[in-house]
């Protein structure tokens, strides 16, 4: 099955760009991926082609029309009926590895690229479009989020990545950011790579890189490590629960 990506953006010309070169470019010449761009100002309504209007209320910056973003949707559910409809915008659910492994499993995406001050919201109950958000930062548009999105995703579809192992180790996968690497030369300007990554002895690695994954999580991320304790914690007292039901 390939992924359908199909994109509604007002500037098509920003794509492949990154999705055409290296490892997702070479997806896509094998047919593991397929794009599609569509373009917004298609489905304006007037001679004028106008996408946007001034904001209700008053305001600076412009919105994109309520009636044409879901005339542009519903011509790309028609040719991609079964993926989900993402809109991208900062005031959406943030983007996680699970989201990103749970869409890359399924059928494809079609994502919905904000410009200026960002969508009517009546889109959004109106057409069953999920927001997402790729950081709490302010992108002028959102062709580069829609690009980090499918970037994500690209990368875990079945035969992509070269080794099968490296999807399933990194950060987030386990609730933790993953340990640091290291590579030749073995000294450099006086920094040594630790003594454990070359001692060959493979336990004692698996150790020291789970014990770094759970220092850097919990000093960089304690909103990662919060959550990853609680549930290290959880299992624990749901399975002395257990044995004191069966004891009673
Ligand atoms: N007025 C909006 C920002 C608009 S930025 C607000 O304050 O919430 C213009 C467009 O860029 C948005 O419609 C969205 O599609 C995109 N964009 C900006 N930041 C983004 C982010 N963090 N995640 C996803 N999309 C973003």
């Amino acid at each position: 099955m390939t992924f359908r990506a199909t994109v509604l953006t007002l500037y098509p010309e920003m794509f492949p760009g990154p999705l055409g070169v290296s490892l997702a470019g070479r997806a896509r010449d094998e047919g593991k991926w397929a794009l599609d761009c569509v373009q917004i100002r298609d489905f304006a309504i007037d001679k004028h082609k106008t996408v946007d209007d001034t904001p209700a209320g008053g305001g600076a910056g412009m919105v994109l029309r309520v009636d044409v973003l879901a005339a542009a949707i519903d011509h790309a559910r028609a040719a991609n009926p079964a993926a989900p409809v993402i809109a991208m915008t900062p005031r959406g659910t943030p983007l996680t590895q699970a989201r990103v492994r749970a869409l890359a499993a399924g059928p494809g995406v079609i994502v919905l690229c904000g410009r200026f001050e960002g969508f009517d919201e009546r889109v959004f109950a109106g057409r069953g479009v999920e927001e997402v958000s790729v950081g709490d930062i302010v992108l002028s548009g959102g062709e580069p989020a829609a690009i980090m999105l499918l970037d994500a995703c690209i990368r875990l579809l079945p035969g992509v990545m070269g080794a099968a192992s490296s999807g399933t180790e990194e950060s987030f996968e386990n609730g933790l950011l993953e340990y640091p690497h290291y590579t030749r030369p073995a000294e450099w300007e006086g920094r040594t790579i630790p003594e454990v990554l070359r001692s060959g002895d493979h336990a004692k690695i698996a150790a020291w890189r789970k014990s770094q994954s759970e220092i850097d999580t919990r000093s960089r991320r304690p909103d990662l490590w919060e959550p990853y304790e609680g549930a290290r914690v959880q299992p624990a007292s749901g399975a002395r629960r257990k044995k004191k039901d069966m004891d009673q």
